[in-house]
């Protein structure tokens, strides 16, 4: 195994967890955010190692943890994958597999090592399984979390992990730049609440001056959205950050319609990966997005 700095992370970030390796204080519940997947899951397998080494600077890439880490075949080290298994979400029963196997003490290790790809896509259930577990854990488990985002990650797991920010992969999201998509998502669905399109499609004429604001205000759009349907469905939460208009929409707007909206952005999400023209698609989205909200 090469250093951490061989890995391809920000140097910041190589010197922080350098330095809580070193000192023995890599914390057991981490969140890996961003970069590429195959980044996250070389990082995750480089701190998995370390928590299961033995030797005297962790990882040491000789002991037999850290060579049994390197093949694969570390018993006490645990990746979850949903894609794996042929699913696109990350499943409530997953996380119980998990669950149970956490409470059966290492094989070999001193720690039992859990990686969990795309836990972003866990629905609210599964994070609140998961995040009962990561509260009180046995003393020797250890997560990894690896996600692309963590906009649909609860709040309370996020309190509960520490987060490791790989960056953004290809096009970096600035702090900036999120901040207006989240306003912007705020401003529409208030507006999409509107009995006229007319501000709807003001608001919508921005992103045609500046279009690198429409991909990122989509998934804060969503959160709003399926906030509003856990309202009307179960309870109060919200993770939006926006509860007034989640509850406003969820007083307003069917189920369907809020079912259909949060389905139709996906679309709209997916056709931004694959490179659709996003001048149609912003055209698209007004239509869309209103006939989504009211018909019947
Ligand atoms: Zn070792």
């Amino acid at each position: 195994m090469n250093g951490i700095h061989d890995i391809g992370i920000q140097n910041s970030l190589a010197e922080n967890l350098d330095g809580l390796i070193k000192n023995g204080r890599l914390p057991h519940a981490i969140m890996l955010r961003g970069g590429s997947e195959a980044l996250r899951q070389r990082l995750s397998l480089f701190l998995a190692e370390a928590f299961v080494c033995e030797g005297d600077s962790k990882p040491c890439g000789k002991c037999s943890h850290c060579l049994k880490a390197q093949s694969g075949n570390h018993p006490d080290i645990i990746t979850a994958d949903p894609s794996v298994q042929g699913e696109k979400t990350f499943k409530i029963a997953l996380v119980r597999e998990i669950k149970d196997d956490a409470y059966i003490i290492p094989n070999e290790a001193r720690s039992k090592v859990y990686i969990l790809r795309s836990a972003d896509k866990m629905n609210i259930q599964a994070q609140n399984a998961l995040l009962k577990l990561i509260e009180e854990p046995p003393t020797y488990a250890r997560f990894i979390l690896e996600c692309d985002s963590s906009a649909a990650m609860l709040e309370t797991i996020m309190s509960r992990v520490t987060l490791f920010d790989l960056g953004a992969d290809k096009d970096e999201i600035s702090d900036e730049l999120r901040k207006k998509a989240d306003e912007t998502a705020a401003r529409l669905a208030a507006a999409i609440l509107q009995p006229t399109e007319y501000e709807f499609m003001k608001i919508t004429a921005e992103f045609e001056k500046d279009k690198n604001l429409f991909e990122p205000t989509l998934p804060a759009l969503q959160l709003i959205f399926r906030d509003a349907v856990i309202i009307k469905a179960v309870s109060d939460i919200t993770l939006s950050g926006h509860a007034d208009i989640s509850r406003q929409a969820a007083s307003k707007l069917t189920m369907n319609a809020l079912m259909k909206m949060t389905r139709e952005i996906d679309n709209f999400r997916e056709s931004i990966n694959r490179n659709a023209n996003k001048n149609l698609l912003i055209t698209r989205f007004c239509a869309v997005m209103r006939s989504s909200a009211y018909e019947r």
